[in-house]
């Protein structure tokens, strides 16, 4: 067997990996395998093609390749290592922007170092695959650029409003396809150049387009527009298992962005278009009225006389790293006969199934953690609602108020219930910027604090409600 037959065979072994690590990612129970079944296929994936290049280059050539891998290798296993489960999505961000700008790279070296034997509409094709993957490389390298800022909180996540943004975005395309038609009629370094500063301002426009709400949406478009980077760098360097891996990435990341774009209530071009159609935000005027405060003494009280409990977590629960007192929470009051169940919305958190991996790490069980659809329909009949660092999530401005930024998107509402406790720090907004009327409501009461401190109080007063209260002094006799 040749080298180049022996790596074509291990490439399809590759693909074949990624595919099963795909459908392991799809499930909570098997999403662990799928990881292994990854890192299988890129193991094999980089033995095979770095055997198929030592046919083509030099021992100096090798040596820097192994020493790139180490150092790649080795800076990946760093992050991955000390990463927090609330950083994982701006570390996502950033690691598409690297994909981004290697396509864009591998562009520019096509461009630069021309196969000598193509020509004729050979060439054309190729020069189209230099301007494509130029194009589609440096947009997802500034939009992740800008996703990694606005997810880090390193610059404001609300949406960035130019005058005209729409025409601009359009016009970016319109430019794209005319230089794309006179590059492959006259390849030059002038077009080439055009192309990658409109593409670079392009894709910081989108994404700084989009509102914090739809963020997540935009994720997992950025995770796709990495993946079709990848395809069209496949194109260019004539290897197919780069291009099977990028369509997977491509078209797996479109699916997960239109089955969230599902859940959210929005429509999939807008999101991709940098917010098109969707009404500019109406000034929140800040009068929302009087907030209630509760003590987690009194808290306490409320949960012990409670029949049901709903607990709906958020991002601030991740922060907090409240899961583990919460669970104990939950198993306290189940033990008292309270029903507790767990309302999770699609997108709490920073991650999707952000809510449910911190949960499945405090053994909360499976049954009692319901979907938004789920349980939406339970809260009238609910004693008391725990808010744990939620916020958008819960905020009922998202189904009564049509100006809102947030307006149509499905939300949990805690609002039915009898009485709602909101454990948050301060009255501040939540990612999406928007102010939330239910703080303000007659049966809400805010619960100032850490999250995990606040619960951890909570605990201690129900032990303490539990405890037998000691004799009098004398009475026993
Ligand atoms: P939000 O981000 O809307 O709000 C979280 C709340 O937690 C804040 O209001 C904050 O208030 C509070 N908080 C922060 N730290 C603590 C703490 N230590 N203790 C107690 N409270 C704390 O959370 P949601 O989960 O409701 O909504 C998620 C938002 O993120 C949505 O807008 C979603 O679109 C977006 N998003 C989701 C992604 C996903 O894939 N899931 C990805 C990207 C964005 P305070 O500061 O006053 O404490």
């Amino acid at each position: 067997m040749t080298t180049d037959t022996a790596a074509q065979a291990a490439y399809v072994v590759a693909a074949l990996l990624f595919i099963l690590s795909l459908a392991g990612l799809s499930q909570h129970r098997t999403s662990r395998s799928g990881v292994v079944w990854g890192i299988a296929g890129m193991v094999v994936a980089l033995a095979a093609t770095v055997g198929l290049a030592s046919r083509s280059i030099t021992a100096t050539g090798l040596v820097l390749i192994a020493v790139a891998t180490a150092v790649g290798a080795g800076i990946g296993l760093w992050r991955a290592r000390v990463v927090e489960m609330t950083g994982m999505p701006e570390l996502i961000a950033i690691m598409h922007s690297l994909v981004g700008l290697a396509a864009a790279f591998v562009g520019w070296n096509g461009y630069l170092d021309v196969d000598a034997e193509l020509s004729g509409s050979l060439l054309g094709i190729h020069h189209a695959e230099v301007f494509i993957g130029v194009f589609i490389g440096a947009v997802t390298f500034t939009g992740s650029v800008v996703a990694y800022l606005k997810l880090s909180a390193r610059i404001d996540s609300r949406p960035l409003t130019l005058p005209g943004k729409h025409v601009l975005n359009i016009g970016a395309l319109v430019a794209f396809v005319g230089l794309t038609i006179a590059f492959v009629a006259r390849p030059n370094m002038g077009l080439l150049i055009a192309v990658t500063v409109i593409a670079l301002a392009l894709g910081a426009h989108l994404v700084a387009s989009i509102g914090g709400g739809d963020m997540p949406v935009v994720v997992s478009m950025l995770n796709s527009y990495s993946g079709w980077a990848a395809a069209a760098s496949g194109f260019l360097l004539a290897n197919n298992l780069l291009i099977v891996t990028g369509a997977l990435v491509g078209s797996s990341g479109a699916y997960l962005s239109y089955i969230m774009c599902k859940a959210m209530n929005r429509s999939f071009i807008s999101v991709i278009a940098g917010g098109f159609g969707t009404p500019a935000a109406a000034a929140d005027d800040g009068e929302h009225g009087e907030h209630r405060e509760i003590s987690a003494e009194e808290t306490a009280e409320l949960l012990r006389d409670a029949t049901s409990v709903i607990i709906t977590p958020g991002y601030g629960m991740a922060v907090a790293q409240a899961q583990y007192p919460v669970a104990e929470l939950a198993r306290k009051l189940r033990e008292r006969g309270v029903e507790v169940r767990f309302g999770i919305h699609p997108v709490a958190g920073r991650l999707p199934g952000h809510m449910n991996v911190l949960l499945a790490e405090a053994n909360v069980p499976y049954d009692i953690v319901l979907e938004m659809d789920e349980i939406n329909d339970d809260f009238a009949a609910t004693s008391v609602v725990l808010v744990i660092g939620a916020n958008d999530t819960v905020n009922p401005a998202a189904t009564d108020n049509p100006a809102s930024p947030i307006a149509g998107m499905p939300v949990l509402h805690v609002w039915e219930a009898a009485n709602v406790v909101v454990f948050k720090r301060s009255m501040a907004a939540g990612y999406a910027g928007v102010q939330n009327p239910l703080f303000f409501r007659e049966n809400t009461q805010m619960l100032f604090g850490d999250a995990k401190q606040r619960v951890e109080d909570i605990l201690r007063r129900l032990d303490a409600l539990d405890a037998p209260v000691p004799e009098m002094a004398g009475t026993s006799r």
